[in-house]
């Protein structure tokens, strides 16, 4: 009989209020065709034992017209209550899944959403994690209120330049994920580069002050075949080398073998950094 009713009844058919309506409607038909047997074995029986109070056909009758007014209306009143009161909690559940999977301050996806979405993503898609360069200083300087600021407006800027087709949330503090789709390597780096070009060149306007901001990112591509705890791995090991380098630029996966091999050379900043962050980088790659 459960089983029968949540055939009946699926918790998602109640998302709209058109579907709660078909649902009585249904039940108030089940009703009827139910009270129309039971009246179809109890009255001949009855009739033939001479304890009708009325003829066979007048019981019948009565029968069919009360099982369409009780029966029918009864049982429609209860699946609209019913339905009704699924349809609130369909919409609850939906708001309350909206809330679990979204970054509150950004309005981007949450860390919870991303990993999911990274999960079910294809190939042929890059990975970038972005880091907004010494944050801790915008917020000592102006106040957290301004650093919340910035995280909103990266965000706004990270939304409108990655198209529908790729994910974009924030994984923390001043921390952001990409997932970039698109066919070639090097139109999905021009596209990230664009990106930390323009939040460079920018200004943002908080509480009263011009900030000026800079991020770095690593990359790492989505390949057939390779986890995407790997994939992860290296974008971050990407983005620690990036920062080595002096910030303010993008590191694919592939540079960062290239300079853990040949140190952090000409690119880097001063000869004091150059030799930590090339330590680091070696230590970050295990050589
Ligand atoms: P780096 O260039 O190496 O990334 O330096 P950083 O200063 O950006 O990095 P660090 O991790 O030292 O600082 C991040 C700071 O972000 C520390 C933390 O207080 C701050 N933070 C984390 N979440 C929030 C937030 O939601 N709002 C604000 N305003 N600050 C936050
Ligand atoms: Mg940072
Ligand atoms: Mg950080």
């Amino acid at each position: 009989m459960r089983n029968w009713m949540s055939l009946q009844a699926d918790f998602g058919d109640f998302q709209y209020r058109r579907h709660v309506y078909l649902f009585a409607l249904k039940m108030s038909f089940v009703a009827v065709i139910l009270s129309g047997f039971i009246i179809a074995l109890t009255i001949p029986p009855l009739g033939f034992l001479g304890l009708l109070p009325v003829t066979l056909s007048h019981a019948i009758g009565f029968g069919a017209i009360l099982s369409w007014l009780v029966g029918g209306t009864v049982s429609g009143m209860l699946s609209l209550a019913a339905g009704f009161t699924m349809h609130e909690l369909t919409l609850s559940r939906a708001e309350f899944e909206k809330l679990s999977r979204t970054d509150t301050l950004s309005g981007l996806l949450n860390r919870r959403a991303f990993t999911e979405a990274l999960d079910k993503a294809e190939d042929n898609a890059s990975l970038v994690i972005f880091d907004v360069d010494r944050f801790k200083a915008i917020n000592d300087r102006f106040g957290h209120a301004c650093g919340d600021a910035v995280i909103t407006a990266v965000s706004s800027i990270l939304t409108s330049a990655f198209d529908e087709m790729c994910v974009v949330a924030r994984l923390g503090g001043e921390e952001f994920g990409v997932i970039v789709g698109g066919e070639l390597l090097e139109s999905r780096m021009e596209l990230i580069e664009g990106v930390r070009t323009r939040i460079a060149s920018g200004v943002i306007a908080a509480d009263g002050h011009d900030i000026r901001i800079t991020v770095s990112g690593g990359v790492a591509d989505l390949v057939a075949g390779r986890s995407k705890q790997m994939v992860y791995a290296s974008a971050d090991r990407a983005l620690y080398l990036a920062k080595a380098l002096g910030r303010n630029r993008v590191v694919h996966e592939r540079e960062g073998l290239h300079h853990a091999w040949h140190g952090l050379a000409e690119n880097g900043p001063d000869a004091e950094t150059r030799a930590k962050g090339s330590d680091n980088v070696m230590q970050a790659y295990g050589i």
